[in-house]
């Protein structure tokens, strides 16, 4: 099979031929008809994944849709042929976390496209388990952004933040994330405000349900939010950028009581916390990280029953994942280019 390698950070990957996985007993291979680009990807390929997690060479993605081509001895319930989407978590089913539902969390977590090689690949291997059929007429160009893009905003929003009907929630940040997180955030009743610094992703959360948009690079988000809420502030902020800038723009945006769920992350700059502000308003923080298989098999029906619509911004084919990789670093693009083999 041909896989790309990351040798070294920094750098092209190298399309290079690879020895065909062989599966194991409870495992299957996938051959790989559309890998989502996430912007984890351009973390891993720049370094700023630890070494502890990431070992080079590595073969990078982790949203990935395609189709079974072999199946371990012990596998019965995944047939060849098959098409779906993979849930690239994978968990040790015996821990504290696995036992009480929260296999995203798992102490012993390897994932594909971080500790073992993902997607930007012909062929995968991957535990049966990992895998999530779908109805057969779903696009898998579509399909292939769910597992992260979707069910992380999924989880953020549904578990992470509870939200509830009538709630007012605050999108920070507007790419692949963001754009699924307003629909969701509206499937459940809420009043969105979508923040982001360009016009053209904030057109987007307008044509996706947004209430309110704020051009946070024209206008204070939170001087606008409290205007918008009449100083109050919101319910909940998912924070899809997470870094030192976005933290002070959307923490000052939280109601008294109010939860800022963080998803996404700058692994180099830290973002200080003023206690006594914490403590005044009694605001929750917590992480949020992309979801459980159940919540997977739950966006996937939300999907098939139209509730929620998959928004991929650009087709690639799959050879030209580094021109991808590029494409985010200079922040050109809105959402999710999705590889196609
Ligand atoms: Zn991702
Ligand atoms: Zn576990």
């Amino acid at each position: 099979m041909k896989a790309f390698l990351l040798r070294e950070y920094n750098h092209k990957m190298s399309l290079e031929e690879r020895e065909d996985p062989v599966p194991g007993p409870t495992e299957i291979i996938l051959r790989v008809r559309a890998c989502g680009v996430c912007g984890t990807d351009l973390k891993i390929i720049s370094g700023k994944i630890p070494p502890s997690i990431v070992t080079l060479p590595h073969t990078p993605g982790h949203e990935i849709a395609g189709e079974v081509v072999a199946i371990g001895s012990a596998v019965t319930d995944v047939k060849i042929g098959q098409r779906g989407i993979v849930y690239f978590y994978i968990a040790c089913k015996d821990c504290e976390m696995c036992r009480t539902g929260k296999e995203n969390v798992c102490f012993s977590i390897k994932r594909l496209g971080f500790e073992l090689p993902g997607g930007f690949s012909e062929l995968v291997r991957l535990p049966a388990y990992n895998f999530c059929p779908f109805d057969e007429e779903k696009p898998l160009t579509e399909m292939a952004v769910l597992p992260d893009a979707v069910a992380t905003s999924y989880h953020a929003l549904k578990t992470m933040a509870d939200v509830k009907a009538g709630q007012d929630v605050m999108i920070m940040g507007i790419g692949g994330l963001g754009i699924h997180a307003i629909q969701i955030a509206k499937l459940m009743g809420a009043r969105v405000f979508a923040v982001a610094r360009r016009e053209e992703p904030l057109q987007l959360a307008t044509e996706q349900g947004a209430d309110f948009v704020i051009n946070s690079s024209e206008e204070s988000s939170s001087k606008k939010v409290m205007e918008l809420t009449k100083g109050r502030g919101v319910d909940v902020v998912i924070e899809n950028v997470g870094s030192a800038q976005s933290m002070s723009w959307s923490l000052p945006c939280l109601k008294r009581r109010g939860r800022l769920v963080i998803v996404g992350y700058d692994p180099l700059n830290p973002y200080p916390l003023n206690p006594m502000e914490m403590h005044y308003n009694e605001w929750i923080l917590c992480g949020s990280r992309v979801s459980t298989k159940q919540e997977l098999l739950e966006v996937i029906d939300l999907v098939e029953r139209g509730r929620i619509k998959p928004i991929v911004y650009k087709l690639l084919p799959w050879e030209k994942a580094n021109e991808a990789i590029d494409e985010l670093k200079s922040r050109r693009g809105i959402g999710r280019t999705v590889l196609t083999f």
